[in-house]
């Protein structure tokens, strides 16, 4: 084999991330805490020491450490960290095979795990969903040497049942590949797997600050999983990954007993349910959702199984997502996602701001079906 020097010849199909994202006075695109950070958290990094920004954090994030072991109930060494949940999953990958080698997944999912496969020499092997719920299996017959899932998943909003993720488990065993649960949205769901994380060999939970605890300005991610596992992503990861900041603001957001965090979820599930009411009085049919989050197919963009919400639309997402950005409001645009066509998703928040949504959006269908 030829020595290769730079650039990476698998790099050249790969772009810097572009989010396309312009400022808008109402900016639901990104399902980040539309009711603002955690005031716990905001308070601490307000009253940090100079200190705190002179010095090295900790090595490997033992005050967050400590802090998730008290919360979730697992021992410090069943926990690792990272900046931001990609970062972890970055370090997971990266961890989990010797490229070159093939990561799957059921798709549609989130769209930056293909991007963080070939970023680290991992082939993705997208799953179509209507296969995957069939059987777990499925999942499994490119061999792959890692499995990612996200539950409630980016951007449809579902959670796979239980028993399915207990059989794909079951399928992996001790000797499969690793299987990766992404947790960003469960604090919004019905239940977790954390348990279930420190008791299997082959399953890392992935969790973030950026959604509920509203920090993905400070960047902070954490995942659990058996501690032959942790170790094995901590070596990956290296040292000095969390600022000393989002180590200790990160740590006082779980430390918090006000109930402040469960309001918020509370008061997102709520209004979720309300604007999934509010869409479908509308005629569309937004996929129903344990995020914080909905999914609305748009009829358009050759979905199959989906009911044609708009039958008479003739508008690509895209110029919808356009259209509602000139009215100061950012939605997510997927064009043309697999068995689902073109959708907007759009992240729940306080009701006032759903409101807003609502009227921009009944007045670009409005323009759009138009005088006759
Ligand atoms: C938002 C999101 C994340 C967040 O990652 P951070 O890097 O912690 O901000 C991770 N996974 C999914 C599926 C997400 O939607």
């Amino acid at each position: 084999m030829t020595l290769q020097r730079f650039p990476r010849p698998d790099y050249s199909p790969l772009e810097p991330y572009d989010p396309g994202r312009s400022p808008v006075e109402v900016n639901l695109s990104d399902n980040t805490n539309l009711w603002g950070p955690h005031p716990g958290a905001a308070e601490v990094i307000r009253s940090c020491p100079p200190d705190t920004f002179a010095r090295y954090p900790t090595a490997y994030a033992t005050p967050l450490k400590e802090a998730a072991a008290r919360k979730f109930g697992v021992a410090i060494e069943n926990i690792t960290t990272g900046c931001g949940s990609d970062d972890l999953l970055d370090s997971a990958f990266r961890a989990s095979t010797l490229p070159p080698a093939r990561m799957a997944f059921p798709n549609p999912t989130f769209s930056l795990v293909a991007t963080l496969a070939r970023m680290n020499g991992l082939e993705p092997q997208p799953v179509p969903w209507s296969e995957a719920e069939k059987d777990p299996r499925a999942i499994l017959t490119s061999d792959p040497h890692l499995v990612y899932l996200c539950r409630p998943n980016n951007p449809t909003g579902q959670s796979v049942a239980r028993e399915w993720l207990l059989d794909l488990l079951e399928a992996v065993g001790d000797e499969g590949p690793l299987v990766i649960l992404d947790e960003a949205y469960a604090d919004f769901g019905a239940d977790h797997f954390l348990a279930e994380a420190t008791e299997t060999r082959r399953l890392l939970v992935t969790r973030t600050f950026s959604k509920l605890y509203g920090l993905a300005g400070l960047r902070v991610g954490l995942g659990i999983g058996s501690r032959s596992l942790i170790r094995e992503v901590e070596k990956s990861r290296g040292p000095y990954k969390v600022t000393r900041v989002a180590e200790v603001a990160a740590a006082a957001a779980l430390d918090d007993t006000s109930g402040w965090a469960e309001e918020i979820a509370r008061e997102t599930r709520e209004n979720r349910e309300r604007l999934l009411e509010e869409l479908e009085r509308r005629g569309l049919r937004p996929i129903p959702s344990q995020a914080n989050f909905l999914l609305i197919p748009l009829g358009s963009g050759r979905g199959d199984g989906v009911p044609k919400a708009l039958p008479r639309s003739g508008l690509a997402v895209r110029q919808i997502d356009a259209a509602l950005r000139a009215k100061g409001v950012a939605a997510r645009p997927f064009p043309k996602l697999p068995g689902i066509g073109d959708a907007l998703r759009v992240s729940v928040g306080p009701w006032p701001l759903m409101e807003i949504f609502l009227d921009a959006l009944d007045a670009v269908l409005q323009e759009e079906r138009g005088p006759r």
